[in-house]
């Protein structure tokens, strides 16, 4: 075999599992044929975040006027941020490349595709591996509509040539409200449209509500309950139908709609890897298809489709295989975070998924920059407690820093803190987070609120 493991995939958690493979001494290929660091640094993740700041400067300078500074705004310049974005992926890009050459890890900027269950034909060169991983990630889809071609997706996005002065949106999970804010905050005519009465299913009500309240706030017009039907195109303006009977005229139709992963063109049919409806591949705990020398991981399993477990993942199949320390990634309370504006973080259960009887804590106030800087926005927290053992079963909250908070009181979940545990901490004054150490009173019990309804 001319390598122990074949990586397919150069993305977060692809990366990781040929590192850390090669650092345990194994001689490990691995090939991407679009972008080293995958969707994650090139169009995700991190361009996404450069383009929520940029957004959040525009806010930020209205706010300073609170406070005594006499800043004019200025216009944005799409092309400086785009420049400015593109330069540092391009840095990170290389930092990518070259971690896996240090490692001594041989680089493929190929497409790897299956001739049997041990050998892949890689950019037309035939390899060997005693063990392959597929760690292909997912790309984004859009709807089948008329019209639908007149649309763009989340790929599309890192690259316009110019800012649209009028968006829509269509969506309302992670990528639909993220680039609502951002497109909202950078001055544009903000259309979201989607079909629950509330952005963000399966997070807690409680933020739910409380986003769609900030979305307002933000100028960003909500269609809830809404589907697009048809996009007509003329000129440069594209007009999106409505399952309402209305039509709204914009620049930019961006369809936000979910991702699938990417597994066609791999011939996975020739090594036996058995795929599940949506084309995801099913695995086990120690990261093995059905076929047992072939692993996969990270979104192309669609299980939890976040960076930080893909690379999790990566590293505990690297150490697994080769570094004799056999371990799998537990998807239990894997906190997150959307980069809305204010942003959600969230760890662990929400109160609809609580036990009957659990405790619920929220407080809903004005953030103290608020206070002076005049800006109707206000931040929610919220704890779910089990009422037996008085163990945190949920944090959640929106509002300014709500990622940087949340990382801290997922290690105090994942620990097994009690709320008697927050209550003896002592807080940070003043801040936001101390709210989390110091609310007493009790708001709920969890059903309650399905109760009265
Ligand atoms: P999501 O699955 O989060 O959201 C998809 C959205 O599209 C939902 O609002 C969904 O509505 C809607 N939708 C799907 N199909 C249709 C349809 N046929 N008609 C109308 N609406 C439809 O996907 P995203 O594309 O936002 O993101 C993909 C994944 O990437 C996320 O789930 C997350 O795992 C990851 N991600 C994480 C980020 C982070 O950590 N900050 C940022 C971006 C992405 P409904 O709710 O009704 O199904």
């Amino acid at each position: 075999m001319d390598f122990d493991l074949f990586v397919i995939g150069g993305g977060s958690g692809g990366v990781r599992a040929a590192r850390i493979s090669a650092g345990h001494g194994a001689r490990v290929g691995v090939a991407e044929a679009r972008f080293w660091g995958g969707t994650c640094v090139n169009v995700g993740c991190v361009p996404k975040k450069f383009m929520v700041m940029a957004a959040e400067y525009g806010g930020a300078a209205d706010d300073a006027r609170g406070f005594g500074w006499d800043i004019a705004k200025g216009g944005h310049d799409w092309a400086a941020l785009i420049a400015a974005k593109d330069k540092e992926i391009s840095r990170l890009n290389g930092i990518y490349r070259r971690l896996l050459d240090n490692a001594g890890a041989k680089i493929f900027d190929a497409r790897a595709t299956f001739i049997d269950a041990h050998t892949l034909d890689v950019g037309g060169e035939r390899i060997t591996a005693e063990r392959i991983l597929i760690a292909t990630g997912g790309h984004p889809t859009g709807l089948e509509i008329p019209g639908a071609e007149h649309a763009v997706v989340s790929d599309d996005i890192f690259a316009l040539p110019e800012m649209p002065r009028r968006v829509a949106v269509v969506g309302s999970g992670y990528i639909a409200v993220e680039f609502a804010g951002v497109f909202a905050g950078l001055g544009a005519e903000t259309h979201l449209i989607y079909r629950q009465p509330l952005p963000l299913r399966g997070f807690d009500a409680d933020l739910r509500a409380g986003l769609a309240e900030a979305l307002e706030q933000s100028g960003v017009r909500q269609h809830p309950g809404t589907l697009p039907v048809a996009i007509t195109a003329e000129g440069g303006a594209k007009q999106v139908q409505l399952s309402d009977g209305s039509v709204i005229e914009v620049d930019l139709v961006f369809f936000a709609t979910g991702r699938a992963p990417n597994t066609r063109g791999l011939n996975l049919g020739a090594a036996g890897v058995q795929t599940g409806p949506k084309g995801e591949i099913p695995i086990g705990t120690d990261f093995a298809t059905n076929v047992a020398h072939i692993y996969a991981l990270g979104d192309v399993t669609d299980q939890v489709n976040l960076t930080p477990v893909a690379t999790a993942q990566g590293h505990a199949l690297a150490d697994s295989l080769f570094g004799n320390k056999p371990r799998g990634v537990s998807l239990a309370n894997v906190p997150s975070a959307v980069f809305s504006i204010p942003p959600i973080a969230s760890v662990g259960i929400t109160e609809d998924q609580a036990p009957a009887g659990a405790k619920i804590f929220v407080s809903k106030f004005t953030p103290m920059r608020h206070t002076i800087s005049g800006r109707a926005r206000k931040t929610l927290m919220k704890l779910i407690v089990d009422a037996d053992t008085d163990k945190l079963l949920g944090a959640h909250m929106l509002g300014e820093d709500a990622p940087e908070i949340m990382q801290g009181l997922a290690v105090a979940i994942i620990a097994g803190a009690t709320k008697a545990d927050f209550d003896r901490t002592i807080g940070i004054h003043p801040t936001a987070a101390e709210e989390f150490v110091t609310m007493r009173t009790q708001t709920r019990v969890a059903g309650a609120l399905a109760a009265a309804e």
